[in-house]
């Protein structure tokens, strides 16, 4: 079991992780950031997995959600 099945179960863990791991100007997570202010490339993994969570949560299959062309594409059938 992944650790995106298990953050499934935890809608609120998913869903601060993806209030927090958001973007900032230079493309850089603002969450993820260490001690020298050296912040990770966005998105981070963090956010992958939390997205994840949140594709499993409503409803998606494991082993299925294939990462950002696969969540852009779930985005496009949304709208
Ligand atoms: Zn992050």
């Amino acid at each position: 079991m992944g650790m995106a099945s298990i953050l499934a179960e935890l809608p609120d863990m998913w869903r601060s992780a993806l209030t927090a791991h958001v973007p900032d100007p230079q493309g850089r997570c603002w969450a993820c950031r260490d001690a020298n202010g050296v912040a990770a490339t966005w998105p981070c993994l963090t956010r992958e997995v939390a997205e994840e969570a949140k594709y499993l949560y409503e409803g998606g299959l494991p082993g299925t959600f294939g990462g950002r062309h696969a969540a852009r594409t779930a985005e496009h059938r949304h709208a």
